[in-house]
């Protein structure tokens, strides 16, 4: 098994990368974050770290000049279970096939969700038109307002 990524593996925007994890270590994360960004700039996988990071069973430290920084063992359930979201083309892709099973009146309602952790959702982009579709925010607004699974929190 190739071993998850680690902060440490993440290139560029050390000051966006070193803000996101002092506030996950002081527990002071806003309840929403925007990251913008070209393509290929890390905003997805960062995202991940971040979400690992907040939901890691053993929930580590790196000690840092200024403060310590959020951390992730990448070992423990929770960590391999939001990695597993890691490859999201290919999960986006299993989605729609699944999707293109289905009799044509649920084709039109289901929407495509990417979920490998039960306290993560993942709305990608809904192909062909690649948008995010109202079925999905109405997904999301409906989650948001249960309680956590198994975590503290729900990303
Ligand atoms: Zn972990």
């Amino acid at each position: 098994m190739s071993s998850l990524p680690s902060f440490g593996d993440f290139v560029g925007n050390s000051a966006a990368v070193i803000q996101l994890r002092r506030a996950v270590a002081n527990g002071r994360l806003p309840h929403s974050i925007l990251l913008s960004g070209p393509a290929g700039a890390g905003k997805y996988t960062l995202t991940l770290m971040v979400t690992m990071a907040l939901l890691c069973e053993r929930q580590t430290r790196e000690p840092h000049p200024g403060g310590d920084l959020g951390s992730f063992c990448g070992e423990c359930r929770s960590c391999t279970r939001i990695a597993e979201s890691l490859n999201l083309p290919a999960l986006v892709e299993a989605a729609v096939a699944a999707r293109e099973e289905l009799r044509d009146t649920d084709k039109k309602d289901t929407r495509v969700l990417i979920q490998t952790h039960p306290d993560v959702l993942i709305l990608p982009p809904d192909p062909p038109q690649l948008l995010v579709k109202l079925g999905q925010v109405r997904t999301l607004i409906h989650t948001i307002y249960s309680l956590p699974n198994e975590g503290k929190r729900r990303v």
